[in-house]
């Protein structure tokens, strides 16, 4: 029997990764997934909100499913890149043909605005990774006061605010959003969580506040409080008094902090609407306040790694615009805008080829299509025998441990034992010397 084939090393086992991965290997492609974290999952493990209990097993079963599909192996716990364990020219010595990053979108989104630095002040990546416990984040220190201001308008601002309200239980929880309440983002799904603490009284003087602006460009303000207000019948059940709140447009301008360095509030500057290209585009007033706050959490996106070792612009990695292999019109593909030419054996997918966008559903089908991209550039070269003692030595030569799809079953099971044990419904270790550990525990 031949033992040629493709040899395509896949880099993140996120949803996008694994359904792409799933995909090459269904498609005879000898396929490598390196994975920064020990487990599978990505996002959909540690990005997810923690209660949606249901949501993420059924997910997770998915992945350990697929991580079984025949020739595909898993190598948790190594992080390709720049500054990882392996670069990308490693892979490319150890004869992979391609490359498909679906690295997600690790790198944070600032908006430069002075006070940053301060204790209290947070991206939402940073908080969401913590609250999943994802090491290192896991032990990472969270400073809440009484009031949180979350900068965002979309369904990850829904889900901090939703932390901020059932967790820590703060006093109040405000929203701070640039454009108006016909801009918002988020799902009304997601509402539904937050709803019953919403102080429809100040949200009636909100809008009261923003009605001329929009109706200056044409906008219905109570539309858009029907929109918002559409999860109030399935609104979930609260226990906790705190009260959340919207403040609409307006754009932040820096952190304010006592002479401790512990934050006072956020300064932020009144927005109007204009529309442009079909859009509405929130633009400064000059007319500033202060949002007397404790903390502030920065929920406006992510971006891509720039220090991963290929070549960015804003948010994303720079993709080849007259793609040689699109899928449904979209380019999959990398390029060097140096030296104006396609990297001709790297690919993206999910939020490495489009940063914070899409739930995993998108990414699923985003990584699908990715490896479509891949199978059709594959077909302009020759299969081989590829050398996967090469690779064993390679990674035995980093020093570290290296986790297998049979190490990620075994910790799944303990940690399926330590719940039983606890009697609670999930349980995970939330450091990686406690899973390397337990893993090797078992031998
Ligand atoms: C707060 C939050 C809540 C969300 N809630 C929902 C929800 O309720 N429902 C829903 O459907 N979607 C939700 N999403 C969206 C969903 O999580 C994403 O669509 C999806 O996870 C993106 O998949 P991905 O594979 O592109 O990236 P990711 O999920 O980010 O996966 C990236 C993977 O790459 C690995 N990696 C990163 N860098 C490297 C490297 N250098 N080398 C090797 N590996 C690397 C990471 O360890 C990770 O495993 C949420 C997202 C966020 C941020």
């Amino acid at each position: 029997m031949s033992t040629e084939s493709y040899y395509v090393a896949v880099v993140g086992a996120g949803p996008a990764g694994m359904f792409a991965a799933r995909e090459l290997a269904r498609n005879d492609v000898k396929v490598v997934i390196f994975n920064r974290d020990i487990k599978p999952g990505g996002l959909a493990e540690y990005g997810i909100y923690p209660d949606k209990l249901a949501m993420k097993q059924g997910l997770r079963t998915q992945f350990y499913q697929a991580l079984q599909t025949p020739g595909l192996t898993y190598f948790g716990n190594i992080t390709i890149g720049a500054q990882g364990d392996l670069s990308l020219d490693d892979l490319r010595a150890l004869g992979f043909q391609a490359i498909l990053v679906t690295a997600g979108a690790q790198g944070t989104k600032w908006l430069s605005l002075p006070g940053e630095h301060l204790k209290g002040v947070y991206h939402a990546k940073g908080l969401v990774y913590h609250y999943n416990q994802l090491p290192p984040y896991s032990s990472d220190e969270f400073r809440f006061g009484n009031r949180a201001a979350v900068v965002g308008a979309g369904n990850v601002m829904l889900d901090i605010a939703r932390y901020l309200i059932q967790k820590i239980k703060v006093e109040e929880v405000i929203a701070v959003v640039r454009r108006g309440p016909a801009e918002v983002k988020f799902d009304r799904k997601e509402m539904e969580y937050v709803i019953a603490n919403l102080d429809q009284r100040a949200l009636d003087e909100e809008l009261a506040r923003v009605t001329p602006t929009m109706q200056s460009i044409g906008q219905d303000a109570e539309a858009a409080k029907a929109v918002i207000l559409e999860a109030l019948p399935k609104a979930q059940f609260t226990s906790s008094l705190t009260r959340f709140r919207f403040e609409f447009l307006v754009s932040p301008i820096q952190i304010l902090s006592d002479e401790n360095e512990n934050v006072t509030g956020l300064e932020v500057e009144d927005n109007s609407l204009a529309m442009k290209d079909g859009e509405a585009k929130a633009r400064g007033t000059g007319i500033k306040r202060v949002i007397p706050v404790n903390s502030v959490v920065f929920a406006i996106g992510d971006t891509v790694d720039d220090s991963f070792g290929l070549p960015t612009a804003g948010s994303e990695f720079v993709k080849n615009l007259q793609p040689r292999f699109p899928v449904e019109g979209i380019s999959y593909e990398a390029f060097d805008p140096q030296t104006y030419h396609p990297i001709d054996d790297v690919f993206f997918a999910g939020w490495s080829r489009q940063a914070s966008t899409g739930l995993v559903g998108y990414a699923r089908k985003d990584g699908t299509n990715g490896s479509k991209a891949v199978l059709q550039y594959l077909q302009t070269l020759q299969p081989f025998t590829p050398d996967v003692a090469a690779l064993s030595a390679k990674l035995k030569k980093l020093g570290k441990p290296v986790v297998s799809e049979n190490d990620v079953r075994k910790l799944v099971e303990i940690e399926a034992d330590e719940a039983k044990k606890r009697g609670v419904d999930f349980f995970k270790f939330n450091s990686n010397e406690e899973m390397l550990e337990k893993i090797m525990s078992v031998g």
